[in-house]
């Protein structure tokens, strides 16, 4: 079966930093396994922080190792810096993303540090990537996160979206990814932002989308992507993370209505939706208490329901 799309799950590591309870890590990897088992072929399994920043993702070499054991897992982390590179690349993390804050208030807020500290950041990140042995270099991508809103300094030019993202490439990023880390998107923009960073990095140098559906919008930004050709999404299981500010609203896209509503459009995303619904229930039982978002978990299949991949065969 042919794929057209890659739904690359972020739960482990987006939903669970926005959570309080910390999930065991046995459940973690039996959470990745079934994901996997159910077709998803790239998950961002944690994020290399400090464990007294994130102790939810304290044990993420652990997971990284689990995960690793996947046959034809992608294995995606987080990094902040320099040093969590380093744990990533002795981990044997297979892609590894850092975040640049578009907003550099935001930016000085999460980390730290300004663009230009952030940008030395990612060429010694480079630099060490670039020492590893052939075969043992993950793949580096720059995440452009507040790209479409902050909720500290509002409206972020696009222009600045663009200068920053043909920095990161001469830095040395493999693909620079746009983050809508607030869930400030909207369809134009997305398809607006997409066009002009892919005609600044090229259209091979583009990693794809990470929404949230904060405001509800997160699907029909999906859809927007792709109109403008994107062909990579994140989402999280059960909408896991949520939104302080926002009750009801989930955190990431939830993973289940993305491939729902991409299978029904005739996409195909190598996922088996029914098993990819079974996983529910261990993220449920790990986190008790944690509210699991998504609309199609809740409504079940629609009678007759047709994935993708079975529509084209009996085409
Ligand atoms: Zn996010």
């Amino acid at each position: 079966m042919t794929i057209d799309l890659l739904v690359s799950e972020v739960g482990p590591r987006d939903g669970l930093q926005s959570i309080e309870s910390i999930m065991p890590l046995a459940a973690k990897k039996a959470w990745i396994s079934a994901e996997a088992a159910a077709g998803v072929s790239e998950i961002e399994v944690g994020s290399f922080v400090p464990a007294k920043i994130l102790p939810q993702l304290a044990d993420t070499a652990e997971v990284v190792a689990h995960a690793r054991t996947v046959p034809g897992l992608t294995v995606a982390v987080l990094v902040p810096n320099l040093r969590g590179a380093q744990d990533a690349v002795a981990a044997g993390a297979h892609k590894i993303t850092v975040p640049l804050s578009v907003s550099e208030t935001h930016s000085l807020k999460n980390v730290r540090r300004t663009h230009a500290q952030m940008l030395e950041e990612v060429r010694a990140i480079v630099e060490l990537i670039r020492s590893q042995p052939e075969g043992r270099r993950p793949k580096f991508e720059g995440g452009l996160s507040t790209a479409f809103g902050c909720t500290l300094e509002g409206p972020i030019p696009a222009d600045k979206v663009v200068e920053l993202a043909g920095r990161l490439m001469d830095c040395g990023c493999d693909e620079v990814g746009l983050s809508d880390t607030t869930g400030y998107a909207n369809p134009s923009q997305v398809k607006d932002l997409v066009r002009r960073v892919r005609a600044e990095v090229g259209e091979e140098a583009f990693a794809g989308l990470h929404l949230h559906n904060t405001r509800g919008l997160g699907l029909a930004n999906v859809v927007a992507g792709l109109e403008v050709g994107v062909t990579t999404f994140d989402s999280s299981l059960g909408g896991l993370g949520g939104c302080p500010f926002a009750p009801g609203a989930s955190g990431n896209i939830v993973t289940e209505d993305l491939v729902f509503m991409l299978e029904s459009m005739g996409l195909s995303t190598g996922i088996d939706l029914p098993r990819l619904l079974e996983v529910r229930r261990i993220v449920a039982e790990a986190v008790p208490g944690e509210e699991l978002y998504g609309f199609t978990p809740d409504a079940g299949l629609p009678l007759g329901f047709a994935p993708a991949g079975r529509k084209a065969d009996a085409a």
